[in-house]
C-alpha cells in the first residue's frame, strides 16, 4: 500500500488553496468567495457583483474552518516519504496577512492544537524514524535560512563551523518562533530544511531525503510611486524571486526540457529538490475580504499558472 501511495505521489506538483478566516476585531465583513467545493473555488469581483464570477480549480481547497490538524493530515504522506528517500518542497505563497506563517509555523504563542506544518513535520519524522530504529538507522538534521534581498543567511549557525543543529535543539524552536514574529519576515523568504539520512541495517544500503518548508515573502504588489530606496529594492527582489519560482514550477508542470533554476537564490538553493522525482506542494493563501480582492485574484492567477 505504502509503495502505491508513493508511486501515486511521485513527481507531482500539487496546489492547495487555503482561505484565511475573518479575524475578530478587524473590519473584514464582505467575502469575495462565492462558492467553495472540494477542489474548486468561485470568487466574485466586489465592484461588479455577479457579473464577474471567476472559478479556479486546485488539488484541494481548505476553507476558513479547516484546522491545522486537517491540513497536516492531507500532506502527511508527502512528509513521511522523506524517510524513504524522497525530496519534498512545500511553499506558502500569498500576500502579507493571508496566513502563510500561520500555515507553516502557527500563530505566535501556538498551542499543540494550532501548531503549523513545520513543527508537525519535525515531530512526525522524529517519531517515525525512532519507531523504525530496529531496522533503519536515521540521522536527521535541520537547517534554517532566510533569503533577503537575494542574500542567503543561515539562521541557526552561531559560527561558521556549526552549520546544522540536532533535531532536539531548543535553538530550532526559538529560531522558528522568532522568525514568525519578526516583522521583516514578510519581506524575506524563510526556508526550514530537514535532511534525512537512513541506513538499512540488513542490506547496508543508504538513502537521503530532504524536506524544505518555505514561508515565502509577501506577494503583494508594491506601488512604485509610493516607495523608494530600501523598500523599493526589497520589493523588486521579492517580485523577481517569486516570478523566478513561478517560472521554475511552470516549466516543471509543462515537463519542459529547460528549467530556469539560475534566476533566483531561492530556486538555486532548492534546485536538487525541485523536479525529477521530487514532490512540490504549494499552499496558496488567500484573504477573502473584499478589500483584498485584487491581490487575491493575482494570487489565484499565479497558482492557476503553476498547477
Ligand atoms: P502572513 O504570514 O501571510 O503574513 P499570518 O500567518 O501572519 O500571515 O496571518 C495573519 C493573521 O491571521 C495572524 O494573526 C494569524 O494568526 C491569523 N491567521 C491566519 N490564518 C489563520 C487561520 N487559518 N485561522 C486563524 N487565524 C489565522
Ligand atoms: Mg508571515
Amino acid at each position: 500500500k505504502m509503495f502505491n501511495e508513493i508511486q501515486e505521489l511521485k513527481g507531482n506538483i500539487r496546489v492547495f488553496c487555503r482561505i484565511r478566516p475573518f479575524l475578530t476585531g478587524k473590519k473584514e465583513t464582505h467575502s469575495v468567495i462565492e462558492d467553495i467545493g472540494e477542489n474548486d473555488l468561485v470568487v466574485e469581483n466586489p465592484s461588479k457583483g455577479k457579473d464577474a464570477l471567476r472559478s479556479f480549480k486546485f488539488n484541494k481547497i481548505f476553507g476558513p474552518s479547516v484546522t491545522q490538524g486537517d491540513v497536516y493530515s492531507d500532506i502527511q504522506p508527502f512528509v513521511r516519504s522523506v524517510l524513504d528517500g524522497y525530496n519534498v518542497c512545500m511553499f506558502a505563497y500569498g500576500q502579507t496577512g493571508s496566513g502563510k506563517t500561520y500555515t507553516m509555523t502557527g500563530p505566535s504563542g501556538a498551542t499543540n492544537e494550532n501548531l503549523g506544518v513545520n513543527y508537525r513535520a519535525l515531530n512526525d519524522l522524529f517519531r517515525i524514524s525512532t519507531s523504525r530504529a530496529g531496522f533503519t538507522g536515521y540521522e536527521i538534521w535541520v537547517q534554517m535560512v532566510e533569503i533577503y534581498n537575494e542574500q542567503v543567511r543561515d539562521l541557526l549557525s552561531t559560527d561558521d563551523s556549526q552549520k546544522s543543529w540536532d533535531i532536539d535543539s531548543i535553538s530550532i524552536q526559538r529560531a522558528i518562533g522568532a522568525t514568525a514574529m519578526n516583522e521583516r519576515s514578510s519581506r524575506s523568504h524563510s526556508v526550514v530544511s530537514i535532511h534525512v539520512r537512513g541506513k538499512d541495517f540488513r542490506s547496508g544500503s543508504t538513502l537521503h531525503g530532504n524536506l524544505h518548508l518555505v514561508d515565502l515573502a509577501g506577494s503583494e504588489r508594491v506601488d512604485r510611486s509610493e516607495v523608494t530606496g530600501d523598500r523599493l529594492r526589497e520589493a523588486q527582489h521579492i517580485n523577481k524571486s517569486l516570478s523566478a519560482l513561478g517560472d521554475v514550477i511552470f516549466a516543471l508542470s509543462q515537463k519542459s526540457s529547460h528549467v530556469p533554476y539560475r534566476n533566483s537564490k531561492l530556486t538555486q538553493l532548492l534546485q536538487n529538490s525541485l523536479g525529477g522525482q521530487a514532490k512540490t506542494l504549494m499552499f496558496v493563501q488567500i484573504n477573502s475580504d473584499a478589500s483584498s480582492y485584487s491581490e487575491t485574484l493575482s494570487t489565484l492567477k499565479f497558482a492557476e499558472r503553476v498547477s
